[in-house]
């Protein structure tokens, strides 16, 4: 058994605190290699903002389990090299799919644990969150429950169809559970094709798809009912046409890759949302940078020549982020 106190890191408890009182959301990164942690970790220091390093069942198959908690710990140490002297730092593990990967993480090291039971029948959510909570609430580990499904595909979670959160739910569900947070649906959507170009209008201007609202009324029923309780947000990447147009223009191919827009996402951060999940602009900007470099240099074959531009995109976009969307910086305790 390793506490994550131990390794340096934080419980979600007292950013999402802030959060709400500040009117601000905490980004939550995902990460996969070594460059996209270093990349996240510049970012938060550099914005003295708190993050979370995500976790997918994909990134502990991509890249081992025991790996990834350490590489957490390096980056405690690492952001203190940096000049940080208290980072805020949680390690959180994204779409938990059962009781037993949730234990395996906490018993590593992790901070902080999903435990995705959406797409189960109402009760079993309940029994199967409530099991997992009664867990890590020993470990003083936070615990984030789900209630309604969103559509789109990341990693293995995928569902064709969303349904939005029930807002009558949602006082029963977190009651009963005593989760910490709550990932609600509310329109938003994994991956980078979060809306089909049927589900969009299209900007007369640019052509560009443009798509349909979030569902802020349900967000507003759940704040009316839960108030001051921290709601998360997945599938919240923008997926930003730069981005885009650079993997398309040298021999990509990602037509009508569409994601939420950025004004809809900050509105959300002002309110209860606390948590904000982005991955696939991350692997956007990485993919754009890799492109470019290995187009326009084609005689290139040292990693760190196209990993090394990669880093930096990947940094730049986790810092507008946290800026620009969520309004995380300068928001540690110390
Ligand atoms: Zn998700």
């Amino acid at each position: 058994m390793i506490n994550y106190k131990d390794l340096g890191l934080v419980n979600t408890r007292e950013m999402f605190a802030r959060a709400i009182d500040g009117g601000h959301a905490i980004p939550a990164f995902n990460s996969n290699n070594m460059e996209q942690l270093q990349a996240i970790v510049k970012a938060a220091v550099e914005q003295k903002s708190p993050v979370i390093l995500q976790v997918s069942k994909g990134a502990r198959n991509y890249a081992n389990q025991t790996l990834l908690r350490y590489m957490a710990e390096g980056a405690v140490e690492y952001a203190k090299e940096l000049g940080c002297a208290h980072p805020e730092i949680v390690l959180h593990l994204d779409h938990g799919d059962s009781f037993e990967t949730c234990k395996s993480c906490i018993d590593m090291g992790f901070s902080s644990v999903m435990i995705d039971g959406s797409a189960l029948p109402y009760e079993e959510n309940v029994a199967l969150t409530k099991k997992v909570v009664d867990y890590a609430h020993q470990y003083d580990v936070t615990v984030e429950g789900e209630l309604g499904v969103l559509a789109g595909v990341e990693d293995e979670v995928s569902h064709a169809e969303s349904h939005y959160t029930k807002p009558e739910e949602v006082v029963d569900f977190a009651t009963r559970t005593g989760c910490d947070s709550l990932a609600i649906s509310i329109g938003t959507s994994h991956g980078a094709y979060k809306f089909t170009p049927e589900q969009c209008t299209r900007d007369p201007q640019t052509g560009r798809l443009v798509p349909p609202p979030l569902a802020f009324h349900v967000l507003d029923a759940v704040m009316t009912e839960l108030p001051g309780f921290p709601i998360v947000l997945h599938g919240s990447s923008s997926v930003p046409q730069e981005d885009v147009d650079i993997i398309n223009h040298y021999g990509g191919q990602l037509p009508n890759a569409v994601g939420i827009p950025e004004e809809q996402l900050r509105k959300a951060a002002k309110g209860a949302v606390c948590k904000v999940n982005i991955d696939s602009d991350s692997r956007l900007a990485m993919t754009a940078a890799v492109r470019q470099v290995l187009a326009e240099k084609p005689g290139e074959f040292d990693p760190r020549k196209y990993l090394g531009p990669a880093r930096e995109r990947a940094q730049k976009l986790y810092e507008h982020k946290i800026v620009n969307v969520l309004g995380s910086n300068g928001k540690l305790a110390q």
